[in-house]
């Protein structure tokens, strides 16, 4: 059988620290992979610079050959968008994708097992972090929460398993019928189904550099996740208006025992008190509903997730 044309995608944002380090690893890794015939010579590494502002896409420029290829996005789109770039640039030029992040914090060695995977009819293989020793323990805690808090939502999650996957052709032609732009792409790959299997490996910390995903960012990308897929917080907002009304129309009930009985007392808490709770559910409840609101309003325009400005490659 020939072997599979790979193309393995990472975004990159403000990487300089780090970027040349992956590259020549990669690179190495890849060059192995051909020489092993694991993967066709044609298999290339694609870089998709999110809008950096430092050196990245200098760097990128000074190692562009035939196996390693640049997009440069006009601005900083974030993460999943800019894979979401690299695996529409990819789609029918190759048998399968690996995305990984640039920082080469996921076991890029374990691409050879995803590989083994796909050869044995695997369409998509999930890298899964077995520890999450380099992370903080508020992260590794949050991140608990959010899988939990997703399950018992009703969305199919793999557990630890962040954008490091290998994708078939195929799964990527299928993805193309997603039309949506709040995009939550660890949430729909489990939903699409098709033959998959795991790959399980220790998170590395990383080597230089820092983080590109603030608590800001990961809080972003939790609630998108949430409002991309599940519409339960709609529903808990019922329940919620349901059970103070119920509670509202026992406390007026209350009230009225208390007049009639004339024991009527100054009622400075059983006025104050619920205008509070109520104000304070109804605000809730309406930052919930306008978050669900604003997505359909992203949705309705269609704009589009990214724009290329330049591509590098070299044949
Ligand atoms: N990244 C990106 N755009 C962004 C933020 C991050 O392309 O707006 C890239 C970043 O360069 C890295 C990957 O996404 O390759 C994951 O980011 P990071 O390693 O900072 O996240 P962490 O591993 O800390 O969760
Ligand atoms: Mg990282």
């Amino acid at each position: 059988m020939q072997s599979p044309v790979l193309a393995i995608v990472l975004p990159c944002y403000n990487e300089e620290a780090i970027l040349a380090e992956s590259i020549s690893k990669l690179q190495a890794m890849l060059h192995q992979y051909i020489a092993d015939n694991l993967v066709d010579h044609s298999s290339f590494l694609l870089f998709v610079d999110d809008g950096s502002r430092d050196d990245t896409w200098l760097i990128l420029q000074s190692h562009i050959s035939p196996n390693l290829k640049a997009i440069k996005l006009s601005a900083n789109c974030g993460h999943q968008q800019a894979l979401l770039a690299g695996m529409h640039y990819v789609t029918n030029k190759v048998d399968c994708m690996i995305s990984m992040d640039a920082d080469l914090q996921d076991d890029m060695h374990c691409t050879r097992q995803m590989l083994e995977h796909f050869a044995n009819g695997s369409h998509i293989v999930y890298g899964v972090r077995d520890s999450r020793s380099a992370d903080t323990g508020f992260k590794k805690n949050t991140a608990l929460l959010f899988y939990k808090l997703m399950q018992r939502m009703g969305v199919n999650l793999i557990y630890n398993h962040a954008d490091f996957r290998l994708l078939s052709n195929q799964v990527l032609l299928e993805f193309g019928k997603y039309r949506e732009v709040n995009l939550f792409l660890r949430g729909i790959f489990p939903r699409m189904g098709f033959t998959h299997s795991l790959v399980h490996y220790d998170r590395q910390e990383r080597t230089a550099g820092e983080t590109k995903y603030p608590f800001r960012k990961m809080l972003q990308l939790a609630v998108n996740g949430i409002t991309s897929f599940s519409s339960v917080p709609l529903k808990i907002i019922s329940v919620v208006g349901f059970i103070v009304f119920a509670a509202s129309i026992m406390a007026s009930l209350w009230v009225l025992f208390v007049i009639v009985s004339g024991r009527n007392v100054p009622g400075w808490a059983s006025i104050t008190l619920p205008i509070y709770f109520l104000g304070g559910i109804q605000l809730l409840a309406l930052g919930v509903i306008g978050s669900y609101v604003s997505r359909i309003y992203l949705e309705t325009k269609q704009r589009p997730p990214y724009h290329i400005e330049k591509i590098l490659l070299q044949h």
